[in-house]
């Protein structure tokens, strides 16, 4: 694992599992540590998630870190200045333009590290998390424990009937689950 930014060395790391697997929570533990080593840190997250906070992204254990809502991928770019790094909350609510954001980021030097679903609530990938790891440095997936049976989760089980792939939402709407314990909606 790389912890150190060398001058003019950037690359992309991805921390991505399903929700309630610490992702948030390990995003932010690797920009704390950043911070106490005195690197230019710039953190965001889309606007469109404004669970807990409009300025801070917060873990489900309560961790919290100040960060920039920002609409679109191409804000990222805009707004990162002179960062060494780059902290992106729930890349998955970015779409496709955040592959080619964080290449560019990268290739200038930045260290980049983006936190996301890596699967949708059928358990299909959810782009752009797969291309992310394609081109990724370095890869964490987190696991969160099935709320069914207790074994290692990898999945995020919608428990209302809404269809539409993006919900924001948190316990009430999701819960981790095992391959075994998921149950994807039937496809029309
Ligand atoms: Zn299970």
């Amino acid at each position: 694992m790389m912890n150190v930014v060398q001058d003019g060395l950037g690359w992309i790391e991805v921390i991505c599992g399903s929700m309630f697997s610490g992702k948030t929570e390990e995003l932010i533990r690797r920009l704390r540590r950043a911070q106490i080593a005195k690197q230019k840190v710039a953190i965001f997250k889309p606007a469109i998630d404004n669970r807990y906070s409009e300025d801070h992204i917060v873990s489900h254990n309560e961790q919290r870190i100040p960060s920039i809502s920002v609409e679109n991928a191409w804000q990222i770019l805009e707004k990162s200045g002179d960062a060494q790094v780059v902290g992106i909350d729930e890349g998955q609510f970015f779409g496709m333009e955040l592959l080619d954001v964080c290449n560019r980021l990268a290739d200038d030097g930045k260290r980049v590290i983006v936190a996301g679903l890596d699967q949708d609530y059928r358990g299909k990938p959810f782009e752009p998390i797969p291309q992310l790891l394609a081109v990724a440095e370095s890869i964490t997936k987190t696991l969160a424990i099935c709320v069914k049976c207790g074994s290692p989760a990898n999945r995020t089980q919608r428990i209302t009937h809404d269809r539409s792939r993006v919900v924001v939402g948190a316990a009430d709407v999701y819960e981790a689950r095992c391959r075994k314990c998921h149950e994807p909606p039937e496809d029309e």
